[in-house]
């Protein structure tokens, strides 16, 4: 899916805590359109490297490129976000007294913005956009249930269309299918994968199987840089990568 080359770019990063090197000369590339699976055992830096990309965290020193013209370094956590970034956390945080189609309508408010009137005020492309997003995300006919009725991955899948009401175009998402039963584990993949090509994503994700399922390509992160980057093939057949996991 690498359609208009790299859409993000980090080059020689590295950031400290106390002294401690979490992120160490990290170079990553993300194609535009692309799928990206990140991996590696607990304390390599892939939460660290996320909060980079979304401003929350200034390295050292490096840079971090988005498209052709944007230096993220330079920009506020807001300023990132409205280029179209968007961050999925873990665990997933939607509104329970909210239907999901008022969730879907609220993400859309908060580009804009505005706290607007619920469904009242509502402008007519709005309304085709949430139709839109409720198809991608399966959740069509739930959209008058409350979000609180939800399964946990319906949750997450919510929460997904809800970064998706915004047009984003780089989607970061933190351990999708944690939780979740083998069949939403599926459909998860089924989601993921139809969103690449439409929009970048970067998954962080622990579940290999999962991982194999998506990536084309994927990148093992180990003591703040990348160690290997391939198919799921190719890097769990890396000698250095058998020794971090062995050795975890
Ligand atoms: P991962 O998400 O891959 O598990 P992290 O990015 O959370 O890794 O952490 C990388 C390393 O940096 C870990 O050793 C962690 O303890 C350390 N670290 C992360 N954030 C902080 C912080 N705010 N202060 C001190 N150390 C931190």
């Amino acid at each position: 899916d690498v359609r208009h080359g790299p859409i993000l770019y980090l080059e020689d990063v590295t950031v400290s805590f106390d002294g401690f090197r979490a992120i160490n000369d990290l170079n990553l590339t993300i194609d535009d359109g692309e799928l990206r699976c990140i991996i590696g055992p607990n304390g390599a830096g892939k939460t660290t490297m996320m909060d980079i990309i979304t401003g929350k965290t200034a390295p050292d020193t490096g840079s971090v490129w988005f498209g052709s013209r944007h230096n993220l370094l330079t920009m506020s956590e807001p300023e990132i976000a409205s280029l179209g970034i968007g961050r999925k956390f873990q665990k997933p945080s939607v509104f329970e007294a909210l239907t999901v189609f008022e969730n879907l309508e609220l993400a859309m408010a908060t580009d804009k913005r505005v706290f607007p009137t619920l469904t009242a005020t509502m402008k007519p492309e709005y309304r085709d956009r949430i139709g839109e997003v409720l198809e991608t995300i399966g959740l069509k006919d739930l959209m008058h249930r409350p979000a609180g009725i939800l399964s946990h991955g319906q949750k997450q899948w919510l929460e997904i269309g809800m970064l998706l009401m915004q047009r984003p175009r780089l989607l970061l998402v933190d351990e999708p299918v944690a939780g979740m039963t083998e069949q939403e584990m599926e459909r998860t993949a089924e989601l993921l994968t139809s969103l690449a090509g439409k929009q970048s994503v970067v998954v962080v994700e622990h579940d290999m199987g999962f991982v194999r399922s998506i990536a084309r390509k994927v990148t093992v992160l180990h003591q703040g840089s990348v160690l290997a980057e391939g198919t799921m093939d190719q890097v769990s057949n890396d000698p250095e990568v058998i020794k971090v996991y062995l050795g975890e």
